[in-house]
């Protein structure tokens, strides 16, 4: 198992450096979230220990059980579907959180941070797809959505993120990343942060090289690092 996870590591680190030359980004500008919602504790630590030191975790307990073993040897990431009233048990532990997608999340996150006098790294979710069974704001209610979380000042806008739809054929995702890049240029453009906005968290291991090659600066990647 061991040396096999290595391989894997090593895998997609070559893959990142060959997509990064193809499309001429620098690799130091894609950070790797090891999502290990699907191994245990033991199996974290070994991913960290080859290097990967961004975690994600879909869920509020297993992923605090971990934060409370490892704490901030690694960087946490809260990457799946969000409940409000799960808010006050991640806060504090994940420094980042990727799935912020409607107004009474941005709320109680800003409340939880501030009783804690900190920020929190948000990425709103997009739903760029259109699929119904994905989460997300939509593109046309975005600029609109932006504007009222800049409001909360205990949430720091890091970025988009989405997930593309699952495709046999990754190229097919292609138009979705893209879109969300244009997305990101927009809500820059428009001026409605005081600061610009950086971070594109997409793709996953079905399609993290087209992200890479439409601007991903954070992949979400799980399956292609823990099967065999
Ligand atoms: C599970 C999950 C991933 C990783 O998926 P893989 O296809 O296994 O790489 C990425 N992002 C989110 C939001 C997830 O829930």
């Amino acid at each position: 198992m061991n040396k096999l996870l290595a391989d894997n590591v090593q895998d997609v680190n070559e893959k990142i450096q060959q997509v990064c030359m193809k499309s001429n980004r620098n690799p130091e500008e894609i950070k790797v979230i090891a999502v290990t919602k699907y191994v245990d504790l033991e199996i974290t630590k070994k991913i960290l220990d080859l290097g990967l030191l961004h975690i994600g975790e879909n869920r509020s307990e297993q992923g605090s059980a971990k934060y409370e073993a490892i704490g901030d040897k690694a960087i946490w990431h809260f990457i799946g579907n969000l409940q409000t009233r799960k808010v006050k048990e991640i806060i504090g532990k994940f420094e980042y959180i990727h799935s912020l997608d409607r107004l009474s999340l941005a709320m109680e996150i800003d409340k939880r941070a501030k009783q804690q006098n900190i920020k929190v790294k948000c990425f709103v979710q997009v739903n760029v797809s259109g699929e119904e069974s994905k989460s997300g704001v939509k593109p046309e209610d975005l600029t609109q959505f932006i504007k009222t979380i800049a409001e909360y000042d205990s949430i720091e806008v890091m970025g988009l993120m989405t997930m593309a739809p699952h495709y046999e054929e990754s190229e097919l995702t292609r138009p979705i990343f893209r879109r969300l890049k244009e997305l990101l240029n927009i809500i820059n453009e428009s001026k409605i942060l005081n600061y610009q906005i950086k971070e594109l968290s997409m793709g996953m291991s079905n399609d993290y090289e087209v992200a890479i090659e439409e601007g991903a600066t954070f992949v979400r990647l799980g399956s292609v690092l823990f099967e065999n």
